[in-house]
């Protein structure tokens, strides 16, 4: 069972029953500590928690063995239990290092300062960005290809009547001005979403909602995800757009071709 506790007014944990037993035995919770963990209705001071004294700090909440009671205070010391910001888990601080208000422990410094360094941000510190808040990217989007698509196909239709009035006229004209408008119908799309996200990490469309793609991690997207992204999305079109409805049903509001690219979408 994971435990949460107050410091001053932040919320630290979880931590495990043997974490937020050193935590007491450290001295950094005492029966004053504000704690919660679940089933609890609400905060409570740690000194009336069943089965924990109000005064001397006792172990908790599995029963300890009375030869582990008599465990010696000093075998802990002074250490002061933190939560990292990267795994969870609790390490005494100072085996840990600090990063801004963050802890990140030994084994996931070299993970997190990397992420860091290629302006990922903290994990668990994303606004996901919703369902509908996507359905509005994709009509901007969707606005301004149709509006790119018949300007293009305007310009190529007309370059090409000239051409073919010049070359005197024929017949196979129609049938090659037609697959060039097919062409550029299914192309433009393709290039628009590939070259805005792998460059900018955002269509039009999602920009103007302030919401970008990016890793997992929070890392940028390369042109060869966003690549992968977009014919993903075929998938989640050709499925009923079941793989865009999806987002609505996740907690990390992925659709299905973020779980396949390992991508999220994000308010910047
Ligand atoms: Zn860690």
């Amino acid at each position: 069972m994971n435990w949460y506790y107050a410091r001053g007014d932040e919320r630290m944990g979880p931590v495990d029953d043997a974490a937020m037993d050193q935590l007491v035995r450290s001295g950094a919770v005492t029966a004053e500590t504000l704690v919660w963990k679940e089933g609890m209705a609400d905060w409570q001071p740690l000194g009336s928690v069943a089965q924990v004294g109000t005064t001397a700090p006792a172990p908790l909440p599995t029963p300890v063995a009375a030869g582990d009671m008599a465990m010696p205070e000093s075998l802990y010391g002074e250490q002061t239990v933190a939560g990292c910001v990267e795994c969870g888990r609790s390490f005494p601080q100072d085996e840990m290092v600090p990063y801004e208000d963050h802890l990140v422990c030994a084994a996931c410094k070299d993970v997190f300062f990397q992420r860091v360094r290629e302006g990922g941000g903290l994990r668990g510190a994303f606004r996901y960005a919703g369902f509908w808040v996507r359905v509005g990217a994709r009509i901007v989007d969707g606005f301004i290809i149709n509006i790119a698509t018949l300007a293009i196909s305007f310009v190529v239709g007309f370059v090409g009547a000239l051409i073919n009035s010049a070359a005197g006229g024929g017949d196979g004209f129609e049938a090659i001005a037609g697959i060039l408008g097919g062409l550029i119908g299914i192309i433009l799309p393709i290039v628009y979403e590939i070259v805005f996200v792998g460059k900018y990490g955002a269509t039009p469309g999602k920009m103007s909602l302030g919401i970008k793609v990016v890793r997992s991690d929070g890392s940028p997207v390369s042109y060869g995800r966003a690549t992968g992204r977009m014919f993903s999305t075929w998938l989640s079109y050709i499925i009923f757009l079941i793989g865009f409805i999806m987002a609505a049903f996740d907690d990390e509001k992925r659709t299905l071709h973020d779980r396949i690219c390992d991508t999220r979408v994000i308010y910047k």
